[in-house]
């Protein structure tokens, strides 16, 4: 699947802009710098798929990716949610996103799973949190993926999945496996790949 191109295919900002429902969807949310753009390059061998979601303007939008063909034919859309917890984001606009992605999130039925990412340095902070309130809220499936492996020390990154598991126990529609990762090294990006294989066949 993943051998597959890998295309840009539609932008939305509003519920009323997004793409007909086709091919199943695979969501992609997280703070902002926590290494999605570079997430989405590597699961898909591209160096710059996802560099249209950085460009001012589009960093509001939800972006879908297709994978081995395009809008009405791919097999799989991967979509790239608006990096959250910006310091100097204002509440109108935390709002509006949240609007946006709650509507997302809701009411669509060919997504499968989103993947919340979260830095592997630092772990769980409180706009994941949030996030993770939203997901629950919406019911829909979510697992964790842990970011920037290659600077976690061994020792640590256990630990750091043993905390996050321990975090999202009581989560109701919360995945209790939790997947470490790094763009780097690429370690984790052929686990999460056959994460994301293993729901389409499902
Ligand atoms: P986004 O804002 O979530 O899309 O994050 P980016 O992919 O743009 O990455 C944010 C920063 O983290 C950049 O400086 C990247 O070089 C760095 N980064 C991303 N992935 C990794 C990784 O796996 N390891 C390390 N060490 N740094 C990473």
């Amino acid at each position: 699947l993943f051998a597959a191109e890998c295309d840009f295919l539609w932008a939305a900002s509003s519920v009323a802009s997004l793409p007909p429902p086709g091919a199943p969807e695979i969501a992609f949310a997280g703070r902002s710098n926590v290494g999605k753009s570079s997430l989405l390059n590597a699961l898909t061998n591209r160096k710059s798929l996802a560099r249209t979601s950085h460009t001012p303007g589009r960093t509001r939008e939800l972006n879908f990716f297709g994978l081995g063909g395009g809008i009405d034919d791919a097999r799989l859309r991967l979509v790239d949610m608006p990096g959250y917890g910006y310091a100097a984001a204002s509440k109108e606009q935390i709002a509006s996103w949240t609007q946006l992605m709650q509507d997302y999130l809701r009411g669509r039925a060919p997504l499968l799973r989103a993947f919340v990412l979260i830095d592997g340095r630092h772990g769980l902070k409180p706009p994941d949190y949030e996030m993770m309130d939203l997901l629950d809220r919406c019911a829909l499936s979510y697992q964790i993926v842990l970011t920037k492996q290659d600077e976690v020390k061994e020792a640590d990154a256990a630990r750091r999945i043993e905390e996050t598991l321990k975090a999202i126990e009581k989560r109701p529609a919360a995945y209790p496996q939790a997947i470490f990762t790094s763009s780097r090294t690429a370690d984790g990006v052929a686990e999460l790949r056959a994460a994301i294989a293993r729901l389409l066949a499902e």
